[in-house]
């Protein structure tokens, strides 16, 4: 059961609600979202009918949610929902375009990116300071200097900055340098994670576990939710499958069905998931007509001499194509070009 907090609800209110259902044998989880405050109720859901909760202060809804996550659920929440980082929107309206290095190496590489991204359209920008990699020999990202970086390069460009956690214990580090965090697909169902990065007041990114179902990636999403935050982006980024010929097989078919499912926006990775550079246009150009809010794409100057991801990092030409992809198709499915959003600094 959820309970919709009315816009004037009071902190009071909410203590109220708390406390009542606690006295009946449930737990009540508070989510505080930009706009409202839900609450989620676990425990018996006829006793909790008993209590009358819609005549409480403050309530403006209350709901039965049929599916097993609940803050997430568009059940409960008709309109899809617009996250915005640092101010720029990803939602409904819009496609947004996050780009950048897979891995921060320097200041010049992160910035040479930055602005090849910038130009292409991008108003967010990526880069990983710590990288979840599957050899511990393979460079695991500089760390805080990595962040101190992003800091830098976000300043001089004015791209806020979505950056990878990989480990509960830096989420607090992590969320004083970024304007949003990423949850990678190794970390997809790392709960503590999870309930840490719900806790520290940033949106996320909550990427698809490579072999995780649609309702597992909802019911982790759902963790986040329940830790009072609802500002999560959902990245499919492709699943394991029986093919090699691409390093994930990249499923479109869960935007239109988690965008059914769940009014959390949902963007496409179409770098990690063909893990190709001559996939990666095109599935930009799927992404982009199968509905998703947004893409968020690898770059790098040199992609040669990178430490991480190189052969699908978009250079040169690529990212010329790839702003014509951002100025015309979002028009084509009645949503804004996201390089008409782009605050150049
Ligand atoms: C990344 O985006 O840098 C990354 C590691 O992605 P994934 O978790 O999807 O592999
Ligand atoms: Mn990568």
């Amino acid at each position: 059961m959820v309970i919709v907090m009315a816009a004037e609800g009071t902190q009071q209110d909410v203590d109220a609600i708390v406390e009542l259902v606690a006295k009946a044998g449930g737990d009540a989880f508070v989510s505080r979202g930009v706009s409202r405050t839900i609450i989620g109720l676990v425990g018996d859901v006829e006793q909790f009918g008993s209590l009358n909760l819609k005549s409480m202060p403050g309530v403006a809804e209350v709901m039965r949610v049929s599916t097993p996550y609940k803050l997430v659920s568009r059940e409960n929440h008709p309109e899809r929902s617009t996250v915005r980082v640092g101010g720029v929107p990803i939602g409904p309206e819009t496609v947004t375009l996050i780009a950048g290095p897979c891995a921060v190496e320097t200041h010049d590489q992160t910035l040479a990116a930055a602005r090849m991204a910038q130009a292409a359209g991008a108003t967010l920008l990526r880069g990983g300071a710590y990288k979840p990699r599957t050899s511990p020999y393979a460079f695991q990202g500089l760390g805080e200097a990595g962040l101190r970086i992003l800091a830098d390069v976000r300043e001089e460009t004015g791209l806020p900055v979505v950056t990878e956690v990989v480990d509960a214990h830096d989420v607090e580090l992590v969320a004083s340098y970024a304007d949003m965090l990423q949850v990678g697909t190794r970390n997809a169902q790392n709960f503590g994670l999870l309930q840490a990065v719900g806790s520290v007041g940033r949106p996320v990114m909550l990427k698809r576990g490579m072999s995780a179902t649609i309702e597992e990636w909802l019911m982790a999403a759902e963790y986040i939710a329940q830790r009072g935050n609802l500002d999560i982006v959902l990245c499919e980024r492709g699943i394991r499958t029986f093919e090699t010929a691409t390093r994930n097989t990249l499923d479109v078919s869960a935007v239109p069905v988690v965008q059914r499912l769940s009014h959390l926006p949902v963007i496409i990775d179409p770098s990690h998931s063909g893990g190709r550079r001559d996939l990666v246009l095109p599935l930009t150009r799927s992404a982009i007509a199968v509905g998703a809010d947004g893409v968020i794409i690898d770059v790098h100057p040199r992609p040669e001499q990178a430490l991480c991801d190189g052969p699908q990092a978009l250079v040169d030409g690529d990212l010329d194509e790839l702003a014509v992809i951002m100025r015309d198709f979002p028009p084509l499915l009645g949503r804004t070009a996201a390089t008409t959003l782009t605050p150049v600094a």
